[in-house]
């Protein structure tokens, strides 16, 4: 198998601060393919969400919206803005009231019916390095390459609590290791979909790894 082809995936799933979206992002950067993000997707739905006040609305009512939810990505110097209904969303869906509701309404299926579709979709005949919680597991079962990313909670906080200091949110380290761990709790019971390794994905601990020594480790893994 070439990895130049097309229709090849990468999928990397792990819980929140693993590493998973600062390494796809480079891996496919190496591998000149598309990267795409499906946490910003949920956080994209929830952005919308709670801006419509549909927060405590009947799925019914949430599933009516979802047509009207264009999600789509931009390349720019940055890396790769979320765009929500043509408006440029990358700040906000890292905001911490997104990341306090995001795991309520991904548990919700008719959210992950549409955005797996939408996420299949955008894969077609393409070379794709995906991220997320349910890539090797559902939305890619036959991913060529599967890996599961983990660290401790604490350096997960501690690497959260960089990117929302960046967007001058701040929360302490104790209070984000706690919302980290009730996210990941969600995560990982919901009924669709949840956050699992698939029993073919390579597990990678990066509490004590840099991103080079994960880098490198994962091309160890790529086919030839
Ligand atoms: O990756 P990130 O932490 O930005 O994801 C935000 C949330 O989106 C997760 O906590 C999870 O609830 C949801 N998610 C999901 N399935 C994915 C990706 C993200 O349910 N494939």
């Amino acid at each position: 198998m070439k990895l130049e082809n097309k229709n090849h995936q990468i999928a990397i799933d792990g819980p929140a601060g693993s590493g998973k979206s600062t390494i796809a992002k480079l891996l496919a950067r190496k591998l000149k393919c598309l990267y795409i993000d499906s946490g910003a997707m949920y956080r994209a739905v929830t952005l919308y969400i709670i801006e419509n006040d549909l927060l405590n609305k009947s799925e019914n009512t949430i599933t009516r919206h979802l047509k009207k939810i264009k999600i789509t990505f931009r390349e720019n110097k940055k890396g790769q803005a979320v765009i929500l209904n043509n408006k440029d969303v990358s700040k906000k869906i890292r905001s911490l009231v997104v990341s306090k509701e995001v795991s309520k309404v991904s548990s919700k299926k008719n959210v992950r019916k549409e955005l797996v579709k939408r996420q299949r979709e955008i894969a077609k005949n393409q070379f794709i390095v995906m991220d997320g919680r349910d890539i090797g597991t559902t939305v890619f079962p036959e991913a060529d390459l599967k890996i599961y990313l983990t660290a401790s909670p604490y350096i997960r906080a501690i690497r959260r609590k960089k990117d929302l200091e960046n967007l001058s949110e701040r929360i302490s380290t104790n209070a984000l290791i706690k919302q980290i761990q009730r996210r990941d709790d969600l995560d990982s019971s919901r009924m669709i979909s949840p956050l699992s390794k698939a029993q073919d994905a390579i597990v990678i601990d990066t509490t004590n790894l840099t991103i080079s020594n994960v880098l490198k480790l994962i091309n160890s893994f790529l086919p030839a």
